[in-house]
């Protein structure tokens, strides 16, 4: 029963897969398809190498080379002088040569680090290493037979493995999200192309073995993974159960693990040195890898607070898309704070109530500035505004031309006609009488019904100071 109380100690590490954007795969010239926006039909970006034929020769895509010494680069790890391929040998039809390359013995990168801020808290996760290796092909179940299409065999991989530095499934899904905007910012991925980031989660609980997640795709599966195995997990101990090591798949559509095999290890997949590729020296490439990184965003977040005084929490929300702090850059000469606010909170919610970036919402940089020198200039209140944003990318239209179609332009409570107070204060005695027993809620309900019966068109507060007063005159 003492075990029942516990709550078991949970471990987590993440080994994540970023489909890297270059023009071309990582060992032959064919057409890398995860850059492209559409699907191409099936096999038709192959050749004798990616097709694993007999007799075919991989040689090295140097853009894979300096895109990867970037990301190694942005994330302060440690790169070896000279680093070479292994063959991972094992025998499944997604790899027609029955053998992988990818990096074993000599990574590409050592160490580094991802800064994260989980609860308010700021918290380290360790890179473990950084592997490059060529992507199978896709295999397609259907009722009848097994389809293999060979557009997929060769992308260049980056796999990033972290020590196992998690401690709960929020955390891993704050890391995936932050690696992913790491990646745009070095152009490394493209979030609007068809390249995916896909993780596979090694999670442990105290009592239990280490049980690994395979081909999680994207940051908020990750998190809903992994809180369905620490679930599971516990539900087993608590049944006196023993976990063992294993490899469970992920199955999105219905939201649970299943068993695939008992876990191998490293050492069964039987790495060889890779003889069709040359050892490779990364010295001479490190300086003008260097001189081409971005500023990262860490520095531009701490950059943002220092330079335009605006809270830490809007800060971040600007670099966690490079697109939303580049415009935010261009609009805070107007009113940084209103700049931040605008596009760090009503911007984005809607954007991302859409599902959309940025860069492909369609709208222009000059509405975004047009309307932040609205908000400072008063000729919008900050609640049409946020209606402004919305119907801006649901109508693709400038705020001047919505604010005409919708009637938003802000008025002053002494000009507007549709709203008298003393009638509003009429009909919601109630309201009135809990405000002057001292109940601020009833107050808000006041402003609320007020805004709304104007349409947003007032300011709140020039709202609520009218009320407060008219409340006030109606004792007397
Ligand atoms: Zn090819």
């Amino acid at each position: 029963m003492q075990q029942l109380q516990e709550k078991p100690g949970v471990k987590i590490g993440l080994e994540t897969h970023v489909q890297l954007n270059t023009k071309s795969k990582i060992f032959c010239p064919c057409q890398n398809p995860s850059v492209l926006k559409e699907e191409p039909q099936p096999n038709t970006l192959t050749c004798p190498t990616c097709l694993g034929m007999p007799g075919s020769k991989p040689s090295f895509n140097k853009h894979v080379l300096l895109l990867a010494l970037k990301i190694a680069l942005a994330l302060d790890c440690h790169i070896p002088d000279s680093i070479f391929f292994s063959r991972k040998t094992y025998f499944y039809p997604d790899m027609a040569k029955n053998y992988q390359i990818t990096q074993y013995e000599m990574p590409l990168a050592k160490g580094g680090s991802i800064r994260i801020t989980a609860k308010g808290k700021e918290k380290e996760i360790r890179i473990r290493r950084i592997n490059l290796e060529e992507d199978p092909s896709k295999l397609v179940h259907s009722e009848k037979c097994c389809l293999a299409d060979y557009n997929r065999s060769g992308i260049p991989l980056a796999e990033i493995v972290t020590e196992p530095d998690f401690s709960s499934p929020e955390e891993a899904r704050l890391y995936v999200q932050k690696l992913e905007t790491i990646m745009e910012y070095l152009h490394a991925y493209d979030s609007s192309s068809l390249a995916v980031i896909k993780s596979d989660a090694n999670i442990s609980l105290s009592g239990g073995e280490r049980v690994e997640i395979k081909n999680i795709t994207g940051a908020k599966e990750v998190e809903q993974a992994l809180k369905y195995e620490i679930i599971r997990q516990q539900n087993m101990l608590r049944m006196g159960k023993k976990i063992e090591m294993s490899t469970v798949s992920w199955q999105p559509e219905l939201g649970i693990t299943k068993l695939m095999r008992a876990k191998e290890t490293e050492e069964d997949y039987g790495y060889i040195f890779d003889p069709d590729l040359t050892a490779i020296n990364t010295v001479r490439y490190i300086p003008g890898v260097q001189k081409e990184l971005p500023e990262m965003p860490d520095a531009k977040h701490e950059r943002f607070i220092r330079s335009y005084r605006i809270s830490d929490k809007l800060a971040e929300s600007l670099v966690s898309e490079k697109e939303l702090a580049d415009l935010f850059e261009k609009a805070a000469h107007i009113d940084a704070r209103a700049a931040a606010s605008f596009i760090a909170g009503y911007l984005k919610k809607t954007l991302n109530w859409s599902n959309l970036k940025y860069r492909n919402a369609g709208l222009e940089d000059r509405w975004v500035l047009d309307i932040i020198g609205m908000l400072k200039n008063r000729r919008i209140t900050d609640r049409n505004a946020e209606m402004a944003a919305r119907k801006m990318v649901e109508e693709k239209l400038s705020p001047k031309q919505i604010v005409e179609k919708h009637g938003m332009e802000r008025e002053d409570a002494t000009t507007n006609t549709e709203i008298s107070i003393e009638r509003l204060l009429e009909k919601n005695k109630k309201a009135v009488s809990d405000y002057r027993r001292g109940e601020k809620k009833a107050l808000h309900f006041l402003v609320g019904l007020a805004m709304k019966e104007t349409r947003g068109k007032i300011d709140s507060l020039e709202l609520k100071n009218l009320i407060i007063r008219a409340i006030r005159n109606k004792r007397n």
